[in-house]
């Protein structure tokens, strides 16, 4: 250790708010560079060396063949298959001495797409999985918690190409399975929820979540797991919406009648749907909430206004796949007042709502008449229908809202509950979205050119590794599972003699041929010693101190059990290895 990068730190970086991040500071493993780039030192680097590792030996074991990437890429690429407008500010580009633009990978469909259409052109090349284990560049707009969101960080990526759907559902279920062990392998719990796939084509995904009081994802779980999903993704069932369609139906005189019992309520200053709940004694699912968004759209920008029930949260996720929208944004206090509203009283009532796209949350999916606001200040209305302004609401329904808890489960077993979870991988059908954009044939069987079939497979390496300390540390300090810990042992020698300290050494050699260890051999008081031991987390002390020197015994704590027993030296080995497996054993198990 004397001779080794280990510096500790006692107090917890300023800028660090979750315990990965702070233990991994204080450990020694990284140190901060700036906004979302960190160092990785030596001891981080071992660790991160022995995730890539499993990685890899999964991603071979289903055939997955690695390459290695630039990590620059000329723009060409990112404009031909279309991303290179709709990436907005989170890629990195930038432009080379002869003013080409350049982007600082984020991730790496194109590139494999280009390169590999290069090589294949028959169906009898296909199915082919490849991967690599590089660095990605993301310019997030809140990088934070340490590695768990930076801007520059490690990803194994694998992509996928096949000449059928079968054969692109195979490959994603054996990555499926490689995913469950990888993170098993390294200690993770996950749970693998159905996820969200975006505007652009796409049809199954999955993403593998940590659960976490940290994390920034929100699932939705039903009682027996048999349903799994990301929030942003979860339909809305609404038990007391599944009346009869017909019921929609109004007859002319039923508008009419509707419209000449609209009335105004007086709500002086009442501007939110909580306080107008409370100022009217109504419950806020009597209440008709307009929101008003600004969507850039592939041509142009437009003002999206939506009826939703008081009691619901507009899901911006559904929102942008509906409208194949680029981006998707509430809209400004200034954009109500263009379409002659009043923030805090708007509806679609007595406004010219021409040049809005309006729609219905399947909230509103009902005969009932609504409060809603009046577009004058201080003012609501009641009895208040959007038959009466627009004869095809009907048409306009869709589920835009977030799932909560309490929602029944969309597969019909239980209600739905919320936790929270990091999303540490992901996988996803992507289709022929980029062989297409990116003019990349194969010739079938029949001599037929078709555009073949691509997965995409993602592992945040380095936030897997912030992850496994956010499930494995105590208030001391980290507890890495034996199978990426920096070092599996550490040797503290407690010696006053160089005598003493030589034959810790002559142990310390032998026990280098079978184990990963390091020897603490710096000369600094034991307890120090001890906090670091703890502090970094390694799974297995031994101590050779005055024990040893006087009754020949070599004391061993493990670090997850804080279990100790004394040895001799001569059952140093045998005890050592059985130990080393029962703490394998202890990783998760892969559940069929
Ligand atoms: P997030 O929603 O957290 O931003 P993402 O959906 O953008 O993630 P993907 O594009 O699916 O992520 O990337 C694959 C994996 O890369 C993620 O599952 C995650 O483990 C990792 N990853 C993504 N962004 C970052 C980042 N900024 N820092 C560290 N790891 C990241
Ligand atoms: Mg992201």
């Amino acid at each position: 250790m004397k001779n080794y990068f280990i510096y500790t730190r006692r107090e917890d970086p300023q800028d660090a708010v979750v315990a990965s991040h702070k233990l991994m500071i204080r450990a020694g493993l990284i140190e901060k560079l700036g906004s979302g780039l960190y160092n990785i030192l030596p001891l981080g680097l071992k660790v991160i060396n022995k995730i890539e590792q499993v990685v890899r030996e999964e991603m071979n074991a289903i055939g997955s063949l690695e390459f290695q990437l630039p990590v620059l890429v000329p723009a060409e690429l990112w404009k031909k298959s279309g991303r290179w407008s709709i990436m907005g500010k989170e890629m990195f580009r930038l432009k080379d001495r002869h003013n080409n633009d350049l982007v600082l990978g984020p991730t790496h469909e194109e590139t494999f797409t280009e390169l590999i259409k290069g090589f294949i052109k028959s169906y009898k090349d296909l199915p082919l999985t490849v991967y690599q284990i590089h660095t990605k560049f993301r310019d997030e707009i809140r990088p934070r918690f340490g590695v768990i969101r930076s801007r520059e960080f490690i990803m194994k990526d694998a992509y996928s190409f096949h000449i059928d759907w079968q054969s692109l559902d195979e490959t994603y279920q054996l990555m499926r399975k490689a995913y469950r062990k990888i993170f098993a392998r390294v200690g993770l719990e996950t749970i693998p929820v159905e996820a969200d796939t975006g505007a652009m084509g796409g049809s199954d995904s999955e993403e593998f979540m940590v659960p976490s009081h940290i994390g920034e994802e929100i699932l939705l779980l039903n009682d027996d797991l048999s349903y799994k999903s990301n929030r942003e993704k979860t339909p809305v069932i609404y038990p007391e919406l599944q009346d009869n369609e017909d019921l929609l139906n109004f007859r002319e005189e039923e508008i009419n009648h509707l419209k000449q019992n609209i009335k105004e309520i007086y709500t002086p200053d009442v501007k939110t749907i909580e306080d107008l709940a409370k100022f009217l004694k109504k419950d806020v699912k009597d209440l008709l909430k307009t929101i008003l968004y600004k969507a850039i759209l592939q041509e142009e920008e437009k003002l999206i206004m939506i009826l939703i029930r008081g009691d619901r949260q507009i899901n911006e996720a559904k929102l942008k796949n509906y409208l194949k929208a680029i981006d998707v944004f509430p809209a400004s206090e200034e954009d109500f007042y263009k379409i002659g509203s009043i923030p805090g009283f708007a509806s679609p009532y007595n406004i010219n709502t021409d040049n809005l796209i309006l729609l219905y949350d399947l909230s509103t999916a009902t005969r009932k008449k609504w409060i809603t606001g009046a577009n004058k200040k201080d003012y609501h209305i009641e009895n208040f229908h959007p038959v009466i302004i627009d004869k095809n609401w009907k048409e306009k329904l869709i589920d835009l809202a977030f799932a909560q808890e309490g929602d029944p489960s969309p597969n019909g077993k239980g209600k739905l509950k919320e936790s929270k979870g990091i999303e540490v991988g992901h996988i996803f059908k992507l289709g022929d979205k980029y062989t297409k954009s990116m003019e990349f044939t194969v010739l079938d069987k029949n001599q037929k050119r078709i555009y073949p079939l691509m997965g995409c497979y993602g592992i945040g390496i380095n936030r897997t590794m912030a992850t496994i300390i956010e499930q494995n540390h105590d208030e001391k300090g980290i507890i890495w599972p034996i199978s990426v810990a920096p070092f599996e042992i550490v040797l503290i020698d407690i010696t006053k003699t160089e005598e003493e300290k030589n034959k810790v050494e002559s142990i310390y050699q032998k026990l280098k041929e079978q184990f990963d260890i390091l020897w603490d051999d710096r000369d600094v008081r034991p307890g120090v010693k001890f906090n670091d031991a703890e502090l970094i987390g390694f799974p297995i002390r031994l101590t050779i101190g005055k024990n040893y020197f006087e009754k020949q015994e070599i004391e061993i704590v493990i670090r997850k059990t804080n279990q100790n027993l004394f040895v001799k030296e001569e059952d140093l080995i045998q005890t050592l290895i059985k130990i080393r497996n029962e703490l394998y054993e202890l990783l998760p198990k892969i559940e069929s």
